[in-house]
């Protein structure tokens, strides 16, 4: 069943990578793939900070980590649009941390491909159970299968919710009417709207994101 495996490789991204970043799955960049670079130091933190990915037209696409970003300049695939006022340092350079990139050649993004992923879905509620309209930390929340699989229910955008562990127990594998629950809002599809809407609450704290986010 093509839905199950789905589901095994998201839930197993996750677990591997909830600090892995990518706001929009890593398969958007073909140059940030699995690329090892020993010019890239390794500091844990900054490292992780989210990096603005625009496409070469300016227009917002990606949120990576700055281990990714950097990547891509070394390779001359993108090159910094904007930079933070910190430094990290391999063992021959200063490398200025970036704050946004562009991609140097036009890269066509099909909708589709936009990550249907945990994070995502959590961001896109806001952290808030949607059954009980509690706010919770990521690690307190699961994902909610409105239509529960076991009718046919999809893992899409559509039919995914962030929802506590308790309401999620207490709903089982029944429909939302059916175990007396309301959705605090009808799930959303992912849209260019959704897109640049995570991108914000990502980006929020950083001034030189808004430029391109914000028009
Ligand atoms: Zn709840």
């Amino acid at each position: 069943m093509s839905a199950m495996r789905k589901e095994g490789a998201y839930s197993r991204r996750f677990a591997a990578s909830d600090a892995a970043s990518s706001v929009v799955p890593s398969n958007d960049s073909p140059a940030d793939s699995r690329c090892h670079n020993s010019a890239v130091p390794r500091r844990a933190s900054l490292m992780q900070e989210p990096v603005l990915v625009l496409n070469a037209t300016y227009e917002p696409i990606n949120v990576t980590a700055v281990r990714r970003a950097m990547v891509l300049l070394l390779k001359g695939v993108a090159q910094a649009e904007e930079m933070h006022n910190a430094e990290v340092h391999s063992a021959a350079h200063a490398h200025k941390v970036p704050s946004v990139i562009r991609l140097l050649a036009y890269r066509h993004i099909p909708q589709q491909s936009r990550a249907l992923s945990r994070k995502n879905i959590l961001l896109r509620d806001r952290n808030t159970c949607q059954f009980c309209g509690r706010i919770f930390p990521s690690s307190e929340l699961t994902l909610d299968h409105v239509v529960p699989r076991s009718r046919g229910g999809r893992s899409s955008w559509e039919n995914l919710v962030a929802c506590c562990y308790r309401c999620n127990n207490s709903k089982g594998d029944r429909t939302p009417e059916e175990a007396g629950f309301k959705l605090a809002r009808r799930p959303r599809p992912f849209t260019l709207h959704t897109s640049r809407q995570l991108m914000r609450m990502i980006g929020h704290r950083d001034e030189r994101w808004r430029k391109y986010l914000f028009y």
